[in-house]
């Protein structure tokens, strides 16, 4: 599918991240208007509360979009999603009718204040990367050896929905329990190897029913759509608590996700199969359709004061062992329900070559290789001040599916 031609003419180029293909729903406000519903489209955002008090865009009977989260549509379903999606691309297409009606509910997305889009009702965050986990591996444990059930399980962790919070939001340095191998006692006190993980997030729009398990190709129809997803970790709070029930305080003070929802439909053109299998996947497992998407992820970090930001990371959604589907799937087929605004972290992306690594972890291999920035200033971990950028793309044929940058700053921790 080309470049599909809008009345906007800033949507209308190649490297544009918001063409008329794309539609992502992000909740802004300004300076004169309270939290509400917007689409984006080229450099600006279409105010749909104002669009639908004008008759312009409706979903039933009642208004949804004069309010702070999506989640009235997300609980709909794939359908009307849809009819939404077709909706939006006809009255903003080129030629469309509606043109003069829909020009005073453009915004200009300079002038906008970004919200979390979507109420988050749980995270789940899974740990589907292979090369993460194996390097994980070889830097706690010595080996490489993946985890007897890594590759037959989605291995997830239930996280904290609290700390959700949209890009743009700085994140204190967490305090915490941690102790050096060669110490007799813990000590408390701000996290010394502050980390990031570059991960997508998933977003559950339909709703399961507790007691009933659902199929990949069912998750599948029940993601409403994908963020960037910062997994903010502490490793050396981590390192000491997570044995034996996994991650809890380590990543629980933060997760930062990027600010427009890019909906699975818009991600349709980008589908790609997940990798070739080690060991077949029991049936209720199986992919039915591609699940991953092509997506080119990219991480920077500038330090205060450093007038640039400098890449760390380059890689792909689709080096990921298991899809958001699949995982979604897994969660459920206990019985566990489901709910609409649920939001899974794909766990850290990274690919096979040193380069395209989703962590500073992995990156400096545990402080033991630091490596240098543009600014001159060379990094393990994260300093105060720092300044975290994830990005996502998806290229087309003549446009990008663009995902809005995911930034957090890092304060110096509270006193306490
Ligand atoms: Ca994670």
């Amino acid at each position: 599918m080309p470049l599909i031609q809008s009345w906007i003419s800033t949507a209308n180029t190649a490297d544009c991240p918001f063409p008329l293909n794309n539609l992502p729903y992000g909740v802004f406000s300004t300076t004169t208007l309270d939290p509400r519903c917007g689409v984006a489209i080229g450099d600006m955002i279409l105010d749909c509360a104002q669009a639908e008090k004008a008759g312009l865009l409706s979903i039933g009977d009642s208004t949804i979009f004069d309010a702070p989260v999506w989640n009235t549509l997300m609980e709909q379903g794939a359908p009307t999603w849809a009819a939404f999606r077709a909706r939006l691309t006809a009255l903003l297409a080129k030629d469309s009718p509606d043109q003069a009606a829909l020009s005073p509910f453009l915004i200009p997305l300079a002038d906008a204040q970004m919200h979390m889009p979507f109420r988050v009702s749980e995270y789940t965050d899974f740990y589907a990367g292979r090369q993460h986990a194996e390097n994980m591996g070889a830097i706690l444990r010595g080996s490489t050896d993946l985890p007897a059930n890594w590759l037959h399980i989605p291995i997830g962790y239930n996280g904290r929905a609290s700390s959700v919070v949209v890009s743009g939001t700085d994140i204190h340095r967490p305090l915490g329990q941690t102790k050096a191998p060669d110490a007799d006692m813990p000590s408390f006190g701000p996290t010394k190897r502050l980390d990031i993980e570059l991960e997508m997030g998933a977003i559950v729009g339909t709703p399961s029913q507790m007691g009933q398990p659902i199929t990949v190709q069912q998750a599948d129809d029940m993601i409403f759509g994908y963020v960037l997803l910062n997994d903010w970790s502490a490793r050396d709070i981590q390192g000491w608590e997570y044995q034996p029930l996994g991650p809890f305080q380590g990543k629980a003070f933060g997760t930062s996700i990027s600010p427009w929802i890019i909906t699975a439909e818009a991600l349709a053109p980008f589908r790609v199969s997940t990798p070739p299998r080690d060991k077949k996947l029991l049936p209720y497992l199986d992919e039915q359709t591609p699940g991953l998407f092509d997506i080119q992820l990219e991480v920077t970090m500038q330090p205060a004061g450093a007038d640039k930001a400098t890449a760390v990371t380059q890689t792909n959604y689709s080096r990921v062992y298991y899809s958001a589907a699949q995982q979604l799937a897994h969660h459920a087929v206990c019985g566990c329900p489901m709910n609409t605004g649920d939001l899974l972290g794909s766990g850290t992306i990274s690919g096979p070559n040193k380069s395209e690594y989703g962590s500073l972890l992995e990156l400096s291999w545990a402080g033991q290789k630091p490596f240098t920035l543009d600014s001159g200033e060379t990094r393990s971990f994260i300093e105060d001040g720092d300044t975290l950028t994830l990005r996502g793309n998806a290229q087309g044929d003549g446009f990008t599916i663009g995902f809005g940058d995911c930034v957090g700053t890092i304060l110096p921790a509270v006193e306490f």
